[in-house]
């Protein structure tokens, strides 16, 4: 037999409008569930809660549907204990009504416990009965530390262990700045059932300003995102919300918002998650937190530019780059609305060697601040095919300047050390139709050339050329070696036993292995022939498997992995090569490593020769 919470129901009735955080977890019954259907948007359940002394009207925040939309399983049903965690009360058409933010299913008894009376008719008998109404409030709108009320004589032991139980409350109740006593809420919690509340949330992404006009009048409208622990939730303002809001918000900050309506989400316009959104007001207030740390970060996954070209079109990224170039402003017609529309395309680079195109729009076009080599992160850019790969910001995308996160630093550090003498390869057009780069004619070199220059001898920096040359030999004794499978680490393991890789960097062992190539191979042209290195990215291009698989071949099957590596054999590539000195034994050698290799483009290299021939006047 469950005990109930005797007196709560009347405690909730009388006490503040708003959230509650609980000082202690009540328990109470279900009398009866009721589901109202609802045209526009999720079922609601209209509850019957009773403390076995009164009963009241209680409404089931939607995130809650779940606990109801089963079989007479479900962890609601009818004469259902629930434990309340978290509710609010609401003056909704002038009836006082509980919400259940959250509840934890206790028991499930068979009957209704005791004989409860109409919570109003039951005040109406019992004026003073439980102690002052106003004892009551001040016990619901304590914070979650304050202890169980003397007016809430009818309270008994069960409630008191099930206080102790119960974590604290989800909402961090507290006083915020001006002694405004409104609660933070998260925003998982907001509902259409609650109009007393404040959220603590970060501006992850702010639209430009929008307007529109048809047969009914024009307007201006823009939307945020905004973001805390619990989730995130798009906030619209319509035409006087825009002159009052509009400048207030600035993206990556965090702001307090109270007093604007909560709606059901037109999910059509937004790519968040939420069933609801939330609507400026007239009187909607927005204050800036004076603690900035205080809701989480954008979170970020970015993808490398290399890796682009496995991203289905149409699907959202994020990449984190080094911008090369700001582009210039531009102005299109836009077939659709033919509306005039402001572009502008970066090209940004990162680590992978690769660089491609961001293309910006309307005001994000028109307020880029111009950056030399500046870091940025582009979070939800939208892949296109146009020209191999593209990226393109739309109203969802955002852009942040040195973003906090170790990936920014890191590619700061490599760009400035050595990345900013690299060659990048561009998804162009060409790339699109058959995977070749595009060199500058100026920069290839013959053989010959590059032994008897003494290219990458001179200095301490290493030095970059292009060649075409043809593969004539693969070193295949140490084509991989057993890296370390921790990310970025790829430091070589020993074997320690059968079963057992230690990777000394790491300070821990291993089953397995992962292989990662060092290709060796030799290359020929016309004048001569140089031995090249590469890594693993070079191996998955000429072999087109990974170095885990070739592992696996070798062992396996001696001859297909013959055969895999005469294939390779006998091709001729447009290959970008960093030369580096290295003294070893006191002997300086130069060592040759390969960047990248572009398949030979036959037709566009021949037009290059077919110039360089007209040019030799022959
Ligand atoms: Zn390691």
């Amino acid at each position: 037999m469950s005990d109930l919470t005797v007196g709560v129901i009347r405690e909730l009735y009388e006490g503040p409008e708003g959230a509650n955080t609980m000082p202690y977890a009540p328990v109470v019954q279900v009398l009866s569930i009721k589901k109202i259907v609802s045209p526009n948007g999720p079922d609601r359940h209209r509850l019957i809660l009773s403390d076995g002394q009164c009963f009241a009207q209680s409404m089931l925040a939607t995130q809650l549907n779940h606990l109801v939309d089963g079989d007479e399983n479900a962890p609601i049903r009818k004469h259902s204990v629930l434990r309340l965690v978290q509710v609010a009360c609401n003056a909704v058409q002038g009836r006082r009504i509980i919400i259940c933010l959250d509840v934890e299913a206790v028991a499930h008894p068979s009957t209704k416990i005791g004989t409860p009376e109409d919570v109003t008719k039951f005040i109406e008998h019992n004026p003073a009965a439980g102690g002052a109404p106003a004892q009551a409030a001040a016990v619901a709108s304590t914070t979650a530390n304050a202890s169980v009320g003397a007016g809430r004589g009818g309270s008994n032991a069960s409630s008191t262990t099930a206080a102790k139980n119960v974590p604290a409350a989800k909402p961090a109740a507290g006083a915020r700045r001006n002694g405004s006593e409104s609660v933070i809420y998260p925003i998982e919690g907001l509902s259409p059932y609650q109009n007393k509340w404040t959220i603590k949330a970060r501006v992850t992404v702010k639209s430009d300003v929008r307007h529109w006009s048809n047969q009914r009048g024009d307007g201006k409208l823009f939307s945020v995102n905004l973001l805390d622990e619990t989730g995130e939730i798009k906030a619209t303002g319509f035409n006087e919300a825009v002159d009052n809001l509009y400048d207030v918000f600035e993206v990556g900050k965090v702001y307090y918002v109270s007093k604007a309506r909560v709606n059901i989400a037109k999910k059509q316009f937004s790519n968040l998650s939420n069933e609801y959104e939330i609507a400026f007001e007239r009187d909607t207030i927005v204050e800036l937190c004076e603690d900035q740390d205080a809701a989480p970060q954008v979170k970020y996954n970015f993808v490398e530019l290399a890796s682009l070209g496995e991203c289905p079109k149409d699907s959202t990224v994020d990449v984190l780059g080094i911008v090369k170039d700001n582009g210039d402003l531009s102005e299109i017609t836009a077939k659709a609305t033919n509306k005039q529309i402001k572009k502008r395309e970066l090209t940004i680079v990162d680590r992978s060697g690769y660089s491609v195109r961001v293309t910006l729009w309307g005001r994000a076009a028109e307020t880029w601040k111009d950056t030399d080599n500046g870091v940025f992160a582009f979070k939800g850019a939208k892949v296109g095919d146009f020209g191999g790969r593209t990226l393109s910001m739309g109203g969802q995308s955002t852009i942040a300047e040195d973003p906090d996160v170790e990936a920014a630093h890191a590619l700061r550090g490599w760009y400035d050390t050595e990345g900013h003498l690299n060659e990048f390869t561009s998804y162009n057009s060409s790339m699109a139709t058959s995977g070749a780069v595009t060199f500058k004619k100026d920069e290839f070199k013959t053989l010959d050339e590059v032994i008897n220059s003494g290219i990458g001898m001179q200095s301490e920096k290493p030095e970059y050329f292009a060649t075409r040359a043809t593969i004539t030999f693969i070193k295949t004794d140490n084509l991989s070696y057993p890296a370390c499978p921790t990310e970025k680490c790829n430091k070589k393991m020993t074997m320690e036993d059968e079963s057992q890789w230690r990777c000394e960097k790491c300070n821990r062992t291993y089953e397995k292995p992962e292989y990662r190539y060092i290709v060796s191979i030799a290359v020929n042209d016309f004048t001569n022939q140089i031995w090249l290195s590469g890594f693993n990215e070079m191996g998955l291009q000429l072999f087109g498997r990974t170095a885990n698989e070739m592992q696996q071949l070798r062992e396996e099957n001696e001859d297909e992995f013959s055969i895999v590596i005469n294939k390779a054999l006998g091709t001729m590539y447009n290959f970008s090569v960093k030369a580096k000195a290295d003294s070893f034994n006191d002997q300086v050698k130069v060592r040759y490593q390969l960047q990248k290799a572009a398949p030979v483009n036959w037709v566009e290299d021949a037009k290059v020769l077919a110039e360089q021939i007209q040019a030799m006047s022959v």
